[in-house]
């Protein structure tokens, strides 16, 4: 099976809609698309257009969990646990949302084994919150899930954690060819994020994995920010949050 990968798109439309257009003619393995998508949480905050996200993504064969943000616009976690900027839109993001894009990120179970994966939005271990960015985080989390690969999001940085047979633990940045998996290592795998990465790279991360195969493929999109930039005005939400999506950050 082939799965499209995405995370944190926190609605931001024009980001979704270009990942969406470029994985469907993806010139990669058999330039074949994808079968369906796995999003691994933050669909919404943050950004313009929360209803408009959710409802493409539904719009496809899909398997989601909640992030942070999910849960705050939602109010199952206190908006107040949030810096200022995010939690003023994601306020605007609650009060947008509809009552079919309430019930959608209602529903989500907060961790789902599909295939030989599990997916969790920040860590096996506390899958809503938890940052892994560092080694030792990432060598802990490997004993809080059984599959040979996790896949999260959160830091909105894209990495693959490997854990050797020895018990040595490496990260490695996403090289742009595709990557083949041993079966004699576990993986941590993060897509990078949709709708605001934070590498310092400003175009749209997502991933492909062939869960038969075990190969995975890191893949940016350019996006029209500008416009997204504009709709973060025109509503009236923080404009550093329009600014970083320009540089990365
Ligand atoms: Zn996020």
């Amino acid at each position: 099976m082939r799965v499209l990968v995405v995370s944190d798109t926190h609605s931001n439309l024009e980001a979704l809609e270009a990942v969406l257009a470029d994985a469907a003619v993806a010139n990669s393995a058999d330039g074949r698309g994808f079968d369906l998508i796995w999003s691994l949480g933050d669909i919404v905050g943050y950004g313009p257009n929360p209803n408009e996200c959710i409802a493409l993504i539904e719009g496809y064969e899909h398997v989601a969990i909640p992030g942070n943000h999910d849960w705050g616009v939602i109010g199952k976690i206190d908006l107040e646990d949030f810096n200022p900027e995010a939690r003023q839109a994601n306020l605007w993001n609650r009060q947008q949302l509809t009552s079919a894009s309430r019930k959608y990120l209602e529903k989500l179970a907060e961790t789902r084994v599909q295939e030989n994966c599990t997916l969790a939005h920040g860590s096996p271990r506390h899958p809503i919150w938890e940052y892994i960015i560092q080694l030792p985080a990432a060598k802990a989390s490997f004993s809080f899930f059984e599959t040979p690969v996790c896949l999260v999001g959160h830091t909105h940085l894209p990495v693959i954690f490997r854990l050797l047979p020895s018990g040595e633990c490496q990260a490695i940045v996403p090289p742009e060819q595709p990557v083949q998996l041993s079966r004699d290592e576990r993986y941590i795998i993060n897509p990078g994020s949709v709708g605001q990465p934070r590498d310092g790279d400003p175009r749209a991360a997502y991933m492909f994995l062939d869960t038969e195969a075990l190969t995975i493929e890191h893949r940016r999109v350019a996006y029209n920010v500008e416009q997204v930039q504009q709709k973060i005005r025109a509503r009236g939400l923080p404009s550093r949050l329009g600014i970083r999506l320009q540089h990365g950050w």
